[in-house]
């Protein structure tokens, strides 16, 4: 869940509000986007993890010491998270599904202002 209460500074986004992410996603691109998002939207940042963590996760039904030890849970910056999710929605050397990845996009088309994306 993000959490609003945590400021947090980016020297890429400037001061903004703590979100959660595994490391995979930190780090990775095209890793997948699994979040727990209830649907609502209450959250446009909720914690998030990509699709190796969800198989661990489907396994064990459950976040546990191992599932968390295993995801790395790495704070971002809500424009950080919104990079990440554009990264790693789209599979990479797969095309076919942008309309899907753009339905996914919602709210942070905002994010494509911070930076041209090199590819
Ligand atoms: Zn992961
Ligand atoms: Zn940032």
């Amino acid at each position: 869940m993000s959490d609003r209460a945590i400021k947090v500074t980016c020297p890429t986004h400037g001061e903004s509000f703590a979100t959660f992410v595994c490391q995979h996603l930190a780090h990775g691109a095209g890793r997948g986007f699994f979040s727990a998002d209830d649907g609502t939207g209450a959250d446009p940042c909720p914690d998030a993890w990509c699709a190796e963590c969800d198989s661990l996760l489907m396994a064990k039904g459950k976040w546990d010491e191992e599932s968390e030890a295993f995801a790395g849970i790495t704070l971002l910056c809500a424009g950080c998270y919104a990079a990440v999710k554009q990264r790693n929605l789209v599979r990479e050397g797969e095309g076919g599904d942008k309309k899907h990845r753009v339905a996914n996009e919602g709210g942070v088309a905002r994010a494509k202002e911070s930076g041209p994306t090199g590819r």
